[in-house]
């Protein structure tokens, strides 16, 4: 379909090497797995949040806003990725952060904080019930001294942070071409559901053939279903691009939370370690380690053909790994 691209800065380090993923984790019987490496679109910025927020800075730039105000948890990827970006394009940044002042500097607040975002702690009560308010009052705040503030939602999970995985499936595409690879199915992690929605508008404005399938690291498949297609819906709208896609299209392999979101269980610690021994490659607690655990239960238990070709999206996270220095050597 004929589509033109919103306006975009360029931040993110692209395009990210698609690699061969061979692993002992995997049976006799398992297909052939890529990895699209998206920890490696930058450092400080790396993973996935910062190919949405080249599309949502060059918005709040347009709009002539000053400063980003956006939110998450403590050790929230998309926040980091958000201060990181700001400081890099000249502008400031307002965290609004689910945790206490006396959180441990580290992994992603400790980058946070070396870039000068500023931060504003809330309850989980709070954070999950009025987020949205507490980020407008301190936008009000900032406009009684002359600033201009753009927020972005959580995860920049909305039909405009979706155009990141739109520019992602044309750069993949053109990898898979030039390495003379079809690929019947993508996988990646689902958190806040604008990575997979991202994928699946790409899928259908490119017009491609493969599955895109989320495996969720919170809440479950009815929730994802529901907030990927809400996004899909409003991304339709708001672009005037009529793809027929709804929450029909939104296919999620449930079954990985585990514990619960951010919680580990010993066997998924134990997997990121062997993973990381075995291979060089870095899976997070949060992410991409439950959902490679999964991948590779649901690979095991016979769900994919020998004969298919699995892209696992790396979407980042590296720097949760640090605050859990404890966990991930006490077993
Ligand atoms: C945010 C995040 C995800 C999930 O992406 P969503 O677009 O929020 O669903 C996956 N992996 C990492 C490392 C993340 O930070």
């Amino acid at each position: 379909m004929q589509f033109t691209y919103p306006p975009r800065v360029s931040l993110a380090h692209l395009p990210t090497p698609i690699q061969p993923f061979r692993s002992d984790v995997f049976n006799h019987e398992a297909p052939t797995v890529f990895i699209k490496r998206d920890d490696l679109t930058g450092c400080a910025l790396s993973g996935n949040k910062i190919r949405k927020l080249e599309f949502v800075i060059a918005e709040a730039q347009r709009q002539g806003a000053d400063t980003l105000i956006t939110c998450g948890g403590a050790q929230s990827n998309h926040s980091r990725a958000t201060a990181v970006a700001a400081a890099q394009s000249g502008m400031s940044c307002q965290l609004v952060l689910r945790g206490t002042p006396d959180a441990e500097p580290d992994g992603n607040l400790l980058i946070d904080k070396m870039v000068g975002a500023d931060i504003t702690y809330i309850t989980p009560e709070q954070y999950s019930s009025q987020r949205m308010e507490i980020m407008q009052s301190v936008a009000e705040q900032l406009a009684t001294q002359d600033h201009k503030a753009f927020i972005i939602p959580e995860g920049a999970s909305d039909a405009l942070g979706s155009w990141g995985y739109v520019a992602a499936t044309e750069e993949i595409i053109k990898q898979l071409e030039a390495q003379h690879i079809t690929i019947d199915t993508i996988v990646c992690a689902t958190g806040s559901g604008g990575t997979l929605a991202g994928l699946i508008l790409g899928k259908a404005l490119f017009e491609q053939s493969y599955d895109v399938i989320g495996i969720n690291v919170c809440d479950d498949a009815a929730y994802f279903i529901d907030v990927v297609g809400a996004i899909l819906n409003d991304f339709q709208q708001t672009f005037h691009l009529k793809l027929g896609l709804s929450s029909a299209d939104v296919r999620i392999i449930d079954g990985y939370v585990g514990q619960g979101y951010a919680i580990s269980s010993q066997d998924e610690l134990a997997f990121i370690h062997n993973i990381a021994r075995t291979t060089g490659l870095l899976l997070d607690p949060v992410y991409t380690g439950k959902t490679m655990y999964g991948l590779t239960q649901q690979i095991n238990s016979g769900r994919f053909s020998k004969s298919s070709i699995i892209l696992f999206v790396h979407t980042g996270g590296i720097f949760s790994l640090f605050p859990r220095r404890h966990e991930l050597f006490s077993f």
